[in-house]
């Protein structure tokens, strides 16, 4: 088929959304090999192809119609909106889907000596960041006035070599500011991937496809959390039991052979089940739990 009966997926090629991305497309049914240093793998089993390319590329390659749709963090989105707006142009890009992983956010930093009394202490500081607009949005909406260094990376080391006062840049866990005698003092913005689609129209059966891989990143999201509960239970502790349920709708109740009172209880729970709800449901009569991962789910 030729491209224009195909679509394309822009995916990062190697970092922090490379794994999470293909293994969000692997859970939606793509089935597709992926050689060393490829820049696109085909689809086998639906007209998806998968492009890698750098993170930052991602939104131009979608709003320019290169590809069809991409996978890219919310900051990147961000940053790239924010710059188009300076320039007094708008992204073309339009952001369909929020996705559960890539969560990070980017933070205000200060070295270990810094005395941070609240953000008036930044004013006439010099930042480090590879997030300019971002963060010039964000002095400018807490009417602070300061110098913003741009680097293209490295940007935690900025402050010891001198070229900054302290940074602005992406923490997850921390690790990395702690190893360079960095504090994180402030967000500036919550991020995690997103999923992203070109401007243009798509025919009926590009849009089709578009729309299942919607409903199947939907179902995986869902999942993630799901557990099928089954358990034993008197007639009469129904009512308790369904209040201890998380997040299910109305539970599949079934009769038990031979017993009259006591029921089979299924039910799918939308949220984690942990074991002090598993403890209250025995409380309340339970008995026979048995919590089940979900594989597949569709609304
Ligand atoms: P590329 O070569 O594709 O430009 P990169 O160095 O810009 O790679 P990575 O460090 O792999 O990018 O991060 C990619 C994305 O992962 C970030 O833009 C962000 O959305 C997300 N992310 C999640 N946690 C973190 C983190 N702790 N630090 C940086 N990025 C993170
Ligand atoms: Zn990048």
């Amino acid at each position: 088929m030729e491209r224009s009966q195909r679509l394309r997926i822009a995916v990062q090629k190697s970092g922090r959304l490379t794994d999470h991305s293909l293994d969000l497309l692997a859970r939606c049914g793509l089935k597709f090999s992926r050689g060393k240093d490829q820049l696109m793998c085909y689809g086998e089993n639906m007209p998806l192809d998968v492009l890698f390319v750098r993170d930052d590329d991602i939104p131009d390659l979608v709003q320019e119609d290169v590809c069809d749709l991409g996978l890219v963090g919310l900051n990147v989105i961000e940053e790239k909106r924010l710059a188009m707006a300076a320039r007094g142009t708008q992204a073309r890009f339009e952001l369909i889907q929020r996705l559960d992983f890539g969560r990070c956010r980017l933070s205000l930093a200060v070295p270990d000596e810094f005395r941070y009394e609240g953000l008036r202490s930044l004013a006439g500081r010099r930042i480090a960041t590879t997030y300019p607009n971002t963060l010039a949005r964000f002095l400018r909406e807490n009417s602070i006035e300061a110098e913003i260094v741009t680097l293209s990376g490295a940007v935690e080391i900025a402050p010891r070599l001198g070229r900054a006062d302290l940074i602005c840049d992406l923490v997850s866990t921390g690790s990395t500011l702690n190893a360079n005698h960095l504090r994180e003092v402030t967000t500036v913005l919550e991020s995690e991937a997103a999923l992203i689609r070109t401007p243009v129209p798509l025919p009926d059966e590009k849009a089709d496809w578009v729309r299942r891989l919607l409903m199947r990143i939907d179902g995986v999201q869902q999942v993630r959390e799901s557990k099928y509960i089954m358990l034993h239970a008197p007639r009469s502790a129904l009512p308790e039991i369904k209040k201890l349920l998380p997040g299910s709708e109305s539970p599949t109740v079934i009769p038990l052979d031979g017993s009259g009172e006591k029921v089979a209880v299924h039910a799918v729970c939308r949220e984690n089940v942990f074991w002090e709800t598993l403890e209250s449901l025995k409380a309340a009569g339970a008995s026979a739990v048995l919590v089940l991962p979900v594989e597949k789910m569709l609304a």
